[in-house]
């Protein structure tokens, strides 16, 4: 029978958010995954453990990966660890985890501290609804095509970001979402200088064209307005929605089907769309 795969998150600042069961689920496993070794030994040291290892990182993972897997399905137990935060979350912890699948290893996720979940919630945006987009493409017309993809996107985006290339991704930001987008700048989580700025775009970028960025950063954006929101936007589809049904009365249709086929078509009230005929109908007669 495999052994298992455990998930088990690192603090991403504050060792005070290293939980029981963390601890218990190193404790137990025949061998720790880590991303850099060196980072994992100091927590280990915290927590006064000692156990055997092996790296797993972006650039050992397509030899490490097969290699922890073979072990898994002899039978031993795996605790995959990342210098900060939740593994398989923008790190490659995602293809050993994809491994275990295609294997039916099991993979059992220990809950904690992830700087994407910690930053949203935070950010003061809407939450019900949001996409996580990760580290943007390195390559300059790779992300501002990337971002031009979201240019409509309606939920809150959250972005990792590095902070030597913070002040180029917020103008891209502006040229692509407009200077007056809200965003949620989440700087040193759980550390001793965590800051929470609440701003719009464009005084992003003059904060930090005062203030160069330093630390690691979670950016949150506000999602675009939803079209049909607005009112200008309803205006137009109802208007274009009884110049429609217009064209179908005069073609033979009734008003009474025409409004029904139409507003079903346009996504328009019903109601709405026939007041507005009788209303047109009346100023023209
Ligand atoms: N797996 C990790 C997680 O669960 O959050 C993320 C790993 S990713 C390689 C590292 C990125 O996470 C950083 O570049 C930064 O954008 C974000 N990050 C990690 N720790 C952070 C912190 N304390 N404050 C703000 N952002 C942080």
């Amino acid at each position: 029978m495999s052994g298992k795969l455990y998930l088990v998150p690192t603090p991403i600042g504050n060792l005070g958010d290293i939980s029981r069961r963390m601890a218990d689920t190193m404790a137990g496993a025949d061998f720790l995954a880590a991303e850099d070794t060196r980072v994992t030994v100091k927590l280990l040291n915290h927590l006064g453990l000692k156990k055997p290892m092996v790296s797993y990182h972006r650039h050992n993972c397509s030899t490490a990966g097969p290699a922890i897997v073979d072990r898994l399905l002899a039978g031993e137990s795996c605790a995959l660890v990342t210098d900060a935060g939740t593994p398989a979350i923008s790190d490659p912890g995602e293809d050993l985890v994809a491994l275990c699948a295609q294997h039916d290893i099991p993979v059992e996720a220990v809950p904690g501290p992830c700087a994407l979940i910690c930053a949203l919630s935070v950010s003061g945006l809407p939450t019900a609804r949001f996409t996580f987009e990760g580290f943007l493409p390195q390559n300059k017309k790779n992300r501002r095509s990337h971002l031009d993809s979201l240019k409509g996107e309606q939920r809150t985006m959250v972005f990792y970001e590095a902070p030597h290339k913070l002040e180029d991704t917020l103008e891209d930001f502006v040229a692509v979402f407009g200077a007056e987008r809200r965003i949620a700048l989440c700087r040193e989580l759980t550390k001793l200088h965590e800051q929470i700025l609440r701003m719009t775009l464009d005084e992003a970028v003059a904060y930090f064209d005062e203030t160069p960025p330093r630390g690691e950063f979670v950016l949150t954006v506000e999602g675009a307005p939803a079209a049909a929101d607005t009112p200008e936007t309803e205006d137009a589809c109802l208007t274009a929605a009884a110049d429609e049904v217009r064209r179908r009365v005069a073609a033979g249709e009734t008003q009474k089907d025409a409004v029904k086929a139409v507003s079903a078509a346009a996504g328009v009230k019903k109601n709405a769309l026939y007041r507005l005929v009788l209303e047109q109908d009346g100023a023209d007669g």
